[in-house]
């Protein structure tokens, strides 16, 4: 068949909620991804961040297909080896203390919100429950989520969304301080902000966030759904910081590419906060899920893939901003380890380049209007960002 029609078959039965590029892809191997009609593309998209091993690791696979062999589902009404695995590798990577596994990123979300609230509810009683959130932040699409999620325009139409949030300005420690009051009972922000176009949080901002949580006893939810994991070089990014939040979120590299996300709790909230009764999902942390976050661990630890992105940073940035320095309508380079961002001049479009590269057999996204996004698989090596360059070139010097 041809991509023509998969897409106008796929486009008669999908609800209409993507513009999505017409690219049918169909394999995939190491760090390209084949469409349809036989075109490969190099991936610095890795599926919005998820896919950071690449496509081709052997020991990932055999993993999931072992696990499908022996039990994929069981509910949380009982055990599974994978759940303890999971969770142990998770909690002991990232020093917290306990783990809940969910299905996506958004739900990982809801789920810190509601250990927040209660945990606040248990202490203070039920007058205190703002939430304090960053402008151009984002945490998912669910309402919970999209609440504290700072772009109008995703919140607007689904209003009134959950009570209780305030939006400060991200790396503006004094628009947090103006928000905080006897009613707040949490803050809320990605270490590195992502759809909102790639912003590191300022060490002292992070910092100055950190002291206000510990003086109030706000608790400090760090959403670490794309740039955790590995991606910014270490497994998560605040452990750079030093600045260990109450309850972190991720998700996206997390099972590298079979859905699950997790939040997980420091000892304080976690003895404190939901109890059996207050929160659940049918399909979290199932044992085909867990053994993929299991897997993923593993090989992070054998391909000494954190070391790796480390090593291969400075050569990332370096050829990006060449680029940027090359080309007059890009306006500067952003970013930590393999995710990075480049900001275009006014009157360019990023969703443009991201189109015309794809053309170019060059998976980039975007964040916003005016940034490309660089997110690629942790695996790749530095002959895979010169041929990135190079596509990425070929479109370029058409603008
Ligand atoms: C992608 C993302 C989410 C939402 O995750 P989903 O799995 O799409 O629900 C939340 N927060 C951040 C920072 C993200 O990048």
């Amino acid at each position: 068949m041809k991509a023509t029609e998969y897409i106008a078959r796929t486009e008669e039965a999908v609800f209409h909620t993507y513009n999505r590029f017409p690219v049918v892809f169909e394999s995939s191997d190491g760090v390209y991804l084949k469409d349809t009609d036989g075109k490969e593309y190099l991936d610095f998209g890795a599926g919005i961040a998820v896919f950071a091993l690449g496509y081709g690791n052997e020991y990932y696979k055999n993993a999931l297909k072992n696990q499908i062999d022996k039990l994929i589902h069981t509910s949380n009404l009982y055990y599974s080896i994978p759940l303890m695995e999971a969770a142990e590798k998770l909690r002991d990577k990232s020093g917290m203390d306990k783990v809940f596994f969910t299905n996506s990123g958004t739900e990982a979300i809801e789920g810190a919100i509601k250990a927040a609230r209660k945990y606040s509810l248990l202490k203070y009683g039920p007058e205190r429950y703002e939430i304090i959130s960053m402008e151009h932040s984002f945490h998912g699409r669910s309402t919970g989520a999209l609440a504290v999620t700072g772009n109008a325009h995703y919140r607007d139409p689904f209003g009134p969304l959950m009570d209780g949030i305030r939006f400060a300005n991200y790396n503006d420690i004094e628009s947090v301080k103006a928000l905080v009051s006897d009613k707040t009972c949490a803050i809320i922000l990605e270490t590195v902000q992502g759809e909102g176009g790639i912003y590191p949080a300022d060490p002292a901002f992070l910092a100055g966030i950190k002291e206000i949580c510990d003086r109030n006893d706000i608790l400090l939810i760090l959403d670490e759904i794309q740039c955790g994991m590995g991606r910014c070089g270490s497994y998560f990014v605040w452990q750079k910081y030093g600045t260990a939040p109450d309850i972190m979120t991720t998700a996206k590299a997390l099972g590298c590419g079979v859905p699950v996300g997790a939040f997980v709790l420091n000892k304080k909230v976690a003895g404190a906060s939901m109890v059996p009764g207050d929160h659940g999902t049918t399909y979290g942390g199932n044992p085909l899920a867990c053994a993929a976050v299991s897997a993923v661990f593993d090989q992070f630890e054998e391909l000494h893939l954190i070391d790796h992105v480390r090593e291969v940073t400075p050569y990332f940035e370096e050829k990006l901003d060449a680029l940027t320095q090359k080309y007059d309508f890009l306006k500067e380079r952003r970013g930590m380890g393999f995710m990075q961002g480049i900001e275009v001049k006014e009157g360019t479009s990023a969703g443009t380049i991201a189109a015309k590269a794809l053309e170019a057999g060059l998976v980039i996204l975007t964040a916003g209007s005016n940034v490309l996004r660089f997110v690629p698989p942790l695996v790749i090596e530095k002959t895979d960002i010169d041929e990135m360059i190079k596509r990425l070139e070929t479109v370029l010097d058409t603008l």
